[in-house]
């Protein structure tokens, strides 16, 4: 346990001590890290862990630096009342940017935070009021407690307190609801919107959080400073605080404070040491930089970070799973109730007509199979079905209620949730994240009540139908691992215990089978045979035949888009026009 805290308890000590014992050059250059550590941290948080890459964050650096230097000075206001003067600012000005930019996708995302990182660098340096290129002087010192925080010895203990705290607020915000949404974004957004999800949102969230934790690095910067121009606000600082979060490791909150120390010291010492043993003046330090950079991102791409905690002696991190009271769950419709109704659908891409006029039902306590040969256009239909792609014509009624058209997050609210024919779930993350991850919708907890680690309730609730639902599909023994590490067949039942956690009525599986073993399919149609024995409905959608045929209670064959078959599965296997589609088709 104390060996796990190790870097917490030195950097304490250090934050605690450093102040008064280091030489002045190092409380210096120990407060820079803390500064820049915030940056990093917050772009951790969008780029490592969002994967939203930004070279602008210094521009909102600057953002909180020139809001507090401009009214301190000019209006007179207290530092602590322009500390909030300028998180507005800059939160006002990341959501129009994020709103502007994140829906931009690939290479276009940072082009366009290259671009407002320079137009903001260059409006600082052009407007008079704010000094131009020569900047603002005088800022005040800040006061607390009636104490003037006039020495770097003394503002380094705020800069390290606020920083510590944000290490705090988004490790919290990791851990929780908010977080693993947030996590899910780089590479899991069409199943988390799925799971209900609204990632557009989540985009802004993250984008918003590391802007602000900008912001209050530029406030600090300006009363540490007690001057600013625009000179550490352009564009090559939005790029080292980049180097930053990567060197440290893009995807670790404390590699945002190790990759700022790393980089500052080295910085320091090379532009220190470098001219003496060439013998001659330069800035040879980003020369060396540059040849460092490359050589870290092809032998650890992962950063610094992950190589040292791989020293610590740290168990594996389980989550505390208590048995929580259990969520409320929604009303179930009684067995053989009519849950789901497709009539006449029809979806064209262009000239393809990949779904023709299909029609079909779903019952509570039954399983339907959605059977047909690889391109018959199943896939198809479970997307008109699950609100991923609309039907061109024709209706799709859940529950009594019209629900084509409506948006995926809509539908799961409403009791239906699915499984991807593609496993997706986020490697990395526990197999009991990633089920509480089903559970989104059925949580409330804010961005700031889960910072602040004020949802304990409300996240071990969740966690604990999480657990359960893990234990429901028989994977109580892996609940602590990567759901990486699983076969194949255990992450498609891991993806079934996903949907479950929603407490759907409906239950949408996309080929489950595909790929598994016999044993392995032996295992999931027993799993599928409980819960529609527990009178879920489920629609199977597969093209094994002989996986469905002792399994499901109904069948709809579709072949060209059209349904060539329907009935109970022996009718089905004996069907002349189903053994032509799949002997004599595709297949
Ligand atoms: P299945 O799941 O039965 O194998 P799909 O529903 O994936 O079949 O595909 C049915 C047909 O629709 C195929 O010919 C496929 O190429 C086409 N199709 C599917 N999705 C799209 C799309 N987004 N754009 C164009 N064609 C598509
Ligand atoms: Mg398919």
């Amino acid at each position: 346990m104390m060996a796990r805290r190790l870097p917490l308890v030195a950097l304490l000590a250090l934050v605690a001590l450093g102040p008064r014992l280091l030489p002045e050059f190092y409380v210096t250059l120990f407060n820079y890290i803390g500064l820049y550590g915030l940056v990093a941290l917050g772009l951790v948080l969008l780029t490592g862990i969002g994967g939203m890459t930004s070279f602008g964050q210094g521009a909102f650096v600057g953002l909180g630096a020139y809001a507090t230097a401009y009214l301190t000075t000019v209006h007179g206001l207290s530092p602590w009342a322009t500390l909030f003067i300028g998180l507005a600012v800059t939160g006002a000005t990341a959501l129009l940017l994020g709103a502007m930019t994140l829906r931009l996708s690939g290479h276009y995302l940072p082009l366009g935070t290259i671009a407002w990182g320079i137009s903001l660098y260059y409006l600082f340096g052009n407007l008079d009021a704010l000094g131009g290129h020569t900047g603002i002087t005088g800022i005040p010192a800040v006061s607390l407690f009636g104490l003037s925080l006039e020495s770097g010895r003394d503002f380094g203990y705020l800069i390290w307190a606020i920083t510590l705290a944000a290490l705090w607020a988004t490790q919290n915000l990791l851990a929780s609801r908010q977080g693993r949404a947030i996590r899910a974004l780089k590479g899991g957004s069409l199943m988390a919107e799925s799971m209900g999800v609204d990632i557009a949102r989540t985009k802004i969230i993250a984008f918003l959080i590391a802007a602000l934790l900008a912001s209050l690095s530029g406030w600090l910067y300006a009363h540490l400073q007690r001057f600013v121009n625009p000179t550490p606000f352009s564009l090559h600082h939005g790029i080292e605080y980049l180097f930053m979060a990567v060197v440290g490791g893009a995807a670790s909150l404390w590699g945002a404070l190790l990759g700022a120390g790393v980089i500052t010291l080295l910085n320091e010492w090379l532009k220190d040491l470098l001219p003496k043993l060439l013998g001659a003046s330069g800035n040879f330090e980003m020369i060396v930089f540059g040849v460092m950079m490359v050589l870290l991102l092809q032998y650890a791409p992962n950063g610094l970070w992950p190589l040292l905690a791989r020293r610590l002696p740290a168990p594996r991190r389980e989550i505390a799973v208590s048995d929580a009271q259990p969520l409320t769950q929604r009303d179930k419709p009684a067995s053989g109730t009519t849950l789901l109704e497709v009539k006449a659908a029809v979806k064209r891409f262009g000239g393809l007509v990949a779904v023709n006029d299909m029609s079909l039902t779903v019952k509570a306590g039954e399983i339907l199979a959605l059977l047909g040969p690889n391109g018959a256009g199943k896939s198809t239909m479970f997307n008109l079905v699950s609100g991923v792609a609309p039907p061109t014509s024709g209706t799709v009624h859940f529950l009594d209620r019209r629900i084509d058209g409506l948006d995926p997050r809509r539908i799961a609210k409403l009791g239906m949730s699915r499984s991807f024919q593609h496993v997706r779930l986020l490697r990395e993350m526990s197999v009991l994240e990633n089920v509480a991850i089903g559970a989104h919708l059925r949580g409330a907890a804010g961005v700031l009540s889960s910072s602040l680690h004020l949802e304990r309730g409300e996240e071990a609730r969740l966690l604990a139908e999480a657990a359960r639902q893990v234990q429901r599909v028989g994977l109580g023994e892996h609940l602590h691992d990567a759901a990486g590490s699983l076969p194949l067949g255990k992450q498609r039942i891991l993806e079934i215990a996903r949907a479950l956690c929603a407490d759907p009525c409906l239950l949408l599986l996309d080929e489950p089978a595909a790929g598994l073993r016999y044993l392995e399919k032996q295992a999931l149609a027993e799993l599928l045979r409980k819960l529609c024995g527990e009178g879920l409905g489920i629609l199977l959608v597969e093209h094994d035949m002989d996986f469905v045929m002792g399994l499901v209670h109904r069948v709809v064959v579709m072949d060209f888009g059209e349904k060539i078959a329907e009935g109970l599965p022996d009718e089905i296997q004996r069907n002349p026009a189903v053994r032509e589609a799949y002997l004599g088709g595709v297949e």
